[in-house]
């Protein structure tokens, strides 16, 4: 069992998710992040800490698409274990429909630095 990121995370990337994670299991790309499956250890404290409304469980229908995305990308982007500026133009771009599409990035991000 694990907590997934989905599609609204990107560019709104508010990091409030990271704040609470008591496991450090968030990792960070340039516009959004993603959770490592097999660190989480799905005590469910980022769902509701999420403005975007971008984590659920993986027993919700709606993160199968988002699975392997997160664990992808866990392997790859940095580890993020504080919050850091969000975009200024995050409140634009939550909600906004097709963001995988036309403004997934697959560069890092570099928070943590
Ligand atoms: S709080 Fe939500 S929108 Fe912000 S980085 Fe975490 S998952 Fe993405
Ligand atoms: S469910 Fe818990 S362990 Fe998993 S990412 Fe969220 S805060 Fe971290």
């Amino acid at each position: 069992m694990t907590y997934v990121v989905l599609e609204n995370c990107i560019k709104c990337k508010y990091m409030d998710c990271v704040e609470v994670c008591p496991v450090d299991c968030f990792y960070e790309g340039e516009n959004m992040l993603v959770i490592h499956p097999d660190e989480c250890i799905d005590c469910g404290v980022c769902e509701p800490e999420c403005p975007a409304e971008a984590i659920l469980p993986d027993t919700d229908p709606a993160s199968e698409a988002w699975m392997d995305l997160n664990q992808k990308y866990a392997e790859i982007w940095p580890n993020i274990t504080r919050m850091g500026e969000k975009p200024t133009d995050a409140d634009e771009w939550n909600g906004v429909a097709g963001k995988f599409d036309k403004n997934f990035s697959e560069k890092p991000g570099n928070t943590d630095g």
